[in-house]
Parts: structure tokens; sequence; C-alpha cells
């Protein structure tokens, strides 16, 4: 694995005169089969690879092995490499004539700054595509067996994430939780303890089901179902932790569905009354 762009490398490219071009591609939850194809055919495209601590050596293995990987290390609250950094390393590859893969873990449009690269590069006139990605709350729902939406209990989902910005207020997940709907709350294992007290301050049951999957699709995959109540003690007691999917639902009431017509009904063409 060449750790960073050699000279043997850039030096055609930027001989040429020709403007390189940023890919920003969504790399899925973890495991490499869940890569999409288009993700893997830039991959192995790809002059240098940018990628995250979420990205599993798996993913990285069927790049191209010319390619440089750069690791950037960002993460929940910490960030080896700040966002204007990265956003210039990438630039100036595309503009030394590279394809630049800045690989992101799920889909890059969910909690990704990929707006913030996308921008990066406009300003400076290189063009950039997004490749989408399988989003963690989609892994999970499936590692969970329980869907993201539930016709009749569940209408809407919501990504949300418990980590924001310093000195941004925390988000009201209480607020979210209306009837009808699946909260997956992302970055969130650290604010498990004021999730709880949130949620109880604000009138939910202590006995209210509260799953979470970390590491999904990862060998290390694990999942809890648990209850506000004691969702930190058994987050802690099971050794639960980052990355993981806080799933918090608020079922619509339950006869919501016998509004629907009965599907039998439509296919006979009569309406029971
Ligand atoms: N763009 C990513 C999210 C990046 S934010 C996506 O679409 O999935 C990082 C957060 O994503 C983590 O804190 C965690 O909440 C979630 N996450 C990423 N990979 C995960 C995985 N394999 N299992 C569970 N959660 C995961």
């Amino acid at each position: 694995m060449k750790m960073i762009p050699d000279l043997e490398t850039l030096l055609p490219a930027v001989a040429s005169g020709k403007v390189g071009k940023i890919s920003l591609v969504g790399a899925g939850p973890g495991a490499a089969d869940l890569l999409t194809l288009r993700a893997l055919r830039v991959l192995q495209a790809a002059d240098v690879i940018y990628f995250d601590r979420l990205i599993d050596p798996d993913v990285l293995e069927l790049a191209n092995p010319k390619a440089a990987q750069v690791f950037v290390g960002k993460d929940v609250g910490a960030c080896a490499w700040p966002q204007e950094v990265i956003n210039q390393m990438i630039v100036e590859a595309a503009k030394a004539g590279q394809h630049v893969v800045r690989l992101k873990s799920g889909d890059p449009s969910v909690f990704g700054r990929a707006d913030e690269e996308r921008a990066a590069a406009a300003e400076a006139g290189v063009p950039c595509e997004v490749i989408p990605g399988i989003t963690a709350a989609s892994a999970a729902a499936a590692v969970l067996g329980q869907s993201l939406t539930s016709r009749g209990e569940s209408d809407r989902v919501i990504f949300a994430t418990g980590t924001c910005r310093d000195g941004d207020e925390a988000p009201d997940v209480a607020a979210l939780l209306r009837p009808g709907t699946t909260v997956a709350l992302y970055m969130a294992t650290r604010m498990s303890g004021a999730l709880q007290a949130q949620l109880m301050g604000a009138g939910f049951r202590q006995d209210m089901p509260v799953e979470v999957v970390a590491s999904a699709s990862k060998p290390n995959e694990a999942v809890l179902r648990s209850t506000l109540a004691k969702l930190s003690e058994d987050m802690q007691e099971r050794g639960i932790s980052h990355p993981a999917i806080i799933f918090l639902r608020s079922p619509k009431h339950a006869d919501a569905d016998q509004r629907c017509i009965d599907a039998n009904s439509l296919i006979t063409g009569q309406t029971e009354h």
C-alpha cells in the first residue's frame, strides 16, 4: 500500500496539463460486498484514495493496486486531518490531473460533509461526482430484521445525529419522535445517558424499546435490544460502542391500518361495508 502519491504517479498527470476529477464515493457500512458496482469501478480507476477511519481494509483491497492510499482519520469528534486540509489535498491532487477518490463510510450525503468537499471542488473548477452508498441505518435495519418504515406503524424515518458541531444545540430527539416515526440516531453512543434523560423527561415510557446495532455488516457486528430506562447500563454491560445506530420508534395508533381498503376487495372490485 502506497501512503502518499509519489512523483512517478503525479508527473505524467501534471505533464498532460489536464485537470483530473474528484469522486466522493460511499463505501457502505463496512462489508466489502455491500459496495455498489459503480463504487468498485471508480476505486479500480483511482490514482489516489483518501479514506476515513470507518473504511474496512477489505474495501481498500479491491482498489487499483497502483493507487496511493491516504488515511485521513476522520471520525466522530476527532479528526486527524482538519476538513479544510482534506478539501485542499483532494483539490490539489485533482488539479494535478489525478482521479481522486474520497472514500467515505456509508453514503457520502448522510453526515458525510460531502457538501464542503463539493464546494471546494467547484471553487477550484474541478469536476466532482458523488457515488451513493448504503447508509448505516439501512444496514442496521437489515441486521435487526426490522424495517425503517412499517406500513401502518411507522410512515416516516428520520436520520439524526447525536453529535453536532461544537457550540450547536444538542438535537431535540423528543420533538422528532412524533407518533408514526422511526428515528435512526447516528454518532450517538456517547450521548445515551443524555438521551434517556431527555426522553424520560419528555414523558416517554421507561419500557419503550430501544435497539442499538453496532458495526453493522462488520465481523464484530452486535445487536442490543434494550429499553429507554436501561439503555446506557445495557450498552456498557454488553460493550456496545461506536460505530452504532440507536433506533427509537414511536408507533402510530395500532388501528391506523383499519382505515385502508382491503387489498382483496381491490382485486375483485368489491368493497365490503
Ligand atoms: N456517511 C455515513 C455516516 C457517517 S457518520 C453513513 O451514511 O452511514 C458516522 C456514524 O455512522 C457512526 O457514528 C455510526 O453512528 C454510523 N455508522 C457507520 N458505520 C456503521 C456501522 N457499520 N454500523 C453501525 N453504525 C455505523
